[in-house]
């Protein structure tokens, strides 16, 4: 009997951790599709493919050459343009599509969070008085801090930011999750960190910087997540197993 095709497009814990899962399946033919970014990407438990489609007509090529019949978005929650690609890749070339993402963190008491709406507006949410500033959102969007020079930034992120900010006072820091509490409070103390910017990624993984800033009584700058309501979305790697099973059993797209 010929395997059911995968492809999971990852790029995140979740997506590994799923990977790890589906791939221990011998009815499964599973490949993980990673954009390429990280310099050295964590080893991961099935074939992967790396590098960009070529938009979604790319993807949409892809999934019918390769006779993909479910795709999943493992993508992590702020990489939209992929999200956007899968979907319409997914409807051109009639593949299921099942969406993991893992849910947002809430607010809880003790936290002042300032939502914003986009990177770009916790640039603006930052204010005119210099200020020291955590950088905690990944080193694709760092650049934009560029356009508000007069505050003090310390960067961190998994490989290096190239290229550098502009930004006359800044620090980097490289490090890969996941972070402990103890860890985050002192880094945020160490480099006299007044204001913290993040994304709201959800995930334990990232997570102590937030409980770090509670425990320190810091303001949070968080970038909410865009809403997509289209695609059947698991919040975990438990609930997405039993969709894709659902899907499953809801027919083959082929016949195999
Ligand atoms: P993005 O803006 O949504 O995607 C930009 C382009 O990168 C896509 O159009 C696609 O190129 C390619 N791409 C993205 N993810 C891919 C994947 N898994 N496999 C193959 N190609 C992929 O993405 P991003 O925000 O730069 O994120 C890149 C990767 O890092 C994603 O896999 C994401 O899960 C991971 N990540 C992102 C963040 C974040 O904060 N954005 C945080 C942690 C991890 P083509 O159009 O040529 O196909």
């Amino acid at each position: 009997m010929d395997k059911r095709r995968i492809l999971i497009l990852g790029g995140t814990t979740e997506a590994r951790e799923l990977a790890h899962r589906l791939g221990a399946r011998d009815d499964l033919d599973v490949t993980l599709s990673l954009a390429g970014r990280t310099i050295d990407p964590a080893p991961q438990p099935v074939p992967i493919r790396t590098g960009g489609f070529g938009g979604a007509e790319g993807l949409a090529d892809y999934l019918a050459t390769n006779r993909v019949d479910l795709l999943i978005d493992a993508t992590h929650p702020f990489a939209r343009q992929i999200s956007a690609n899968a979907e319409r890749a997914a409807e051109h070339s009639a593949t299921p599509l099942i969406r993991l993402e893992r849910t947002g963190w809430q607010p809880v008491e003790g936290d002042r969070w300032t939502p914003v709406a986009t990177v770009n507006d916790a640039v603006a949410a930052l204010g005119a008085e210099p200020r020291r500033v955590f950088l905690a959102i990944g080193r694709q969007e760092a650049h934009h801090f560029n356009a508000a020079p007069q505050h003090h930034y310390l960067v961190r992120s998994v490989d290096p930011v190239d290229p550098p900010l502009t930004a006359p006072s800044v620090e980097y820091l490289l490090a890969r999750g996941p972070f402990s509490v103890e860890g985050e409070i002192a880094v945020l103390r160490g480099h006299q960190i007044d204001v913290v910017v993040s994304k709201n990624s959800g995930g334990e993984a990232t997570y102590a910087k937030i409980a770090a800033a509670r425990a320190l009584g810091l303001p949070v700058l968080m970038v909410d997540r865009a809403r997509n309501g289209r695609v059947s979305t698991a919040e975990t790697v438990e609930e997405a197993l039993r969709l894709i099973d659902h899907v499953a059993s809801g027919g083959r797209k082929r016949g195999v």
